[in-house]
């Protein structure tokens, strides 16, 4: 398929993902925006506004509206941060948490639609999602990722074990493709002058 017609299916998908998050987002009673604050600060705990920023790839001031109301709305709360008592964090409500937890939940008919596709199309699918994340944070088109692709305890094709080719060096242990992460915790970005070479040994071209 030519890279037009790519983007254009992207951009479609888009739009429809879009529409389903403000579905979702409405009986909560945040929108969008605010409901990925909540679901950031669930998986990535406690954070300083300008750090949920950079996360998000989104300014200072766009966030701090949707952090305005999220307070007003009894979602965050405010407390200093123990590394420098002259800033504040932002932490989850108890309601928040809840909010959060329904926010991170794919859309069923998303999940549908993915079931109807071969286990092969979608591990190609998987793939090219990594790749063009990738190649997307590279370009610094979107924020850092916390992909296995650019962390510094992946070890692609460390093993010759075809469902278990990879290793995870902050785990000690080996994965396969499946459980390629895209937001994982422990990601630890890798030096980057490595990143290319990590790349083409998960391509399989070193
Ligand atoms: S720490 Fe996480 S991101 Fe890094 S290789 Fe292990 S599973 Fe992947």
């Amino acid at each position: 398929m030519p890279n037009g017609q790519i983007a254009f299916a992207l951009a479609r998908i888009g739009v429809f993902l879009r529409s389903l998050a403000w579905e979702q987002a409405e009986p909560t009673g945040v929108n969008p925006t605010q409901a990925q604050i909540l679901a950031r600060l669930a998986s990535r705990g406690p954070s300083r506004v300008s750090v949920l920023a950079a996360d998000l790839g989104v300014t200072q001031p766009t966030l701090s509206d949707a952090v305005a109301a999220l307070l007003r709305k009894g979602h965050l709360k405010r407390e200093p941060d123990p590394v420098d008592g002259r800033a504040v964090r932002l932490h989850l409500t108890e309601l928040g948490r809840r909010v959060a937890e329904a926010a991170k939940n794919p859309p069923p008919v998303l999940m549908s639609a993915l079931d109807t596709l071969s286990p092969g199309d979608r591990d190609a699918m998987q793939r090219a999602l990594i790749g063009l994340i990738r190649a997307l944070q590279i370009a610094r088109a979107i924020p850092l990722q916390r992909m296995c692709v650019t962390c510094a305890h992946f070890r692609p094709h460390a093993h010759d074990d075809a469902d278990a080719p990879h290793r995870c060096a902050f785990v000690d242990a080996a994965f396969g493709d499946a459980a390629l992460r895209i937001d994982c915790g422990d990601h630890e970005g890798a030096p980057e002058e490595d990143l290319a070479h990590i790349w083409a040994r998960f391509s399989k071209v070193a």
